[in-house]
C-alpha cells in the first residue's frame, strides 16, 4: 500500500487542479470581472475551472471583492457546504484589505471569515489576472499536495476511527 500512496497522491492532485468549480457567490462589483472571464474570450473553462450553482456540487470560493457583514454570513454558510478539498481565492483590493472601503464599517475582511489561498492585487483585477490566478492555484495543489493530503487524511482518520469502535 505504501508503494502505491505516492502515485494515488499524484493522481488526486493532479485530477482535482484541472477540476476546479467555483460556486456562483457575487459579492461585489469584481463579479463583472468574474464573467467576463468565463466568456468564450477567455474561456477559462479550458482549465477545467467550471463555475456551478451549488455549494455542494463545487470545490471553490472566488471571493469577488468587499465582503459585508450580511455577505460574511452567507459567505461562510456556502464555504461550510462544500466538500473537501475546497479552495479560496481573494479577488481585488477590497479582499485583501478593503481596498476603496477600507475601515468602512460594514465591511468583513474575508480572511477572518475563510481561509484564503492566494489573492489577486487591483480594482478591478482583469479578467487575464483571475485567469492567472486559478493558473497559479492549480499549481500550488499540485506542488504542496493541498488536495491529497485532504483527501487521504480523511481516509485515513476515518479507518482509524472505524478500528477504534470495531
Ligand atoms: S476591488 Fe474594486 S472592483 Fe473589486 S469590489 Fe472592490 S471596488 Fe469593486
Amino acid at each position: 500500500m505504501e508503494s502505491l500512496a505516492k502515485p494515488i497522491k499524484k493522481i488526486v492532485d493532479w485530477a482535482t487542479s484541472f477540476s476546479l468549480w467555483p460556486v456562483h457567490l457575487m459579492t461585489a462589483c469584481c463579479g463583472c470581472e468574474l464573467a467576463v472571464t468565463y466568456a468564450p474570450r477567455l474561456d477559462t473553462e479550458r482549465l477545467g475551472s467550471l463555475p456551478f450553482t451549488h455549494a455542494r456540487n463545487t470545490n471553490t470560493v472566488i471571493i469577488e471583492g468587499a465582503v459585508t457583514k450580511k455577505m460574511a454570513r452567507a459567505l461562510k454558510v456556502t464555504y461550510e457546504q462544500m466538500p473537501h478539498p475546497k479552495f479560496v481565492i481573494g479577488m481585488g483590493a477590497c479582499a485583501i484589505d478593503g481596498g476603496l472601503f477600507y475601515n468602512s464599517y460594514n465591511l468583513v475582511k474575508p480572511w477572518k471569515v475563510v481561509p484564503i489561498n492566494n489573492y489577486i492585487p487591483g480594482c478591478p483585477p482583469r479578467p487575464e489576472a483571475l485567469t492567472q490566478a486559478v493558473y497559479a492555484l492549480q499549481k500550488e495543489i499540485r506542488e504542496k499536495e493541498l488536495a491529497s493530503y485532504k483527501f487521504l487524511g480523511f481516509l485515513s482518520r476515518r479507518g482509524k476511527k472505524e478500528k477504534e469502535s470495531s
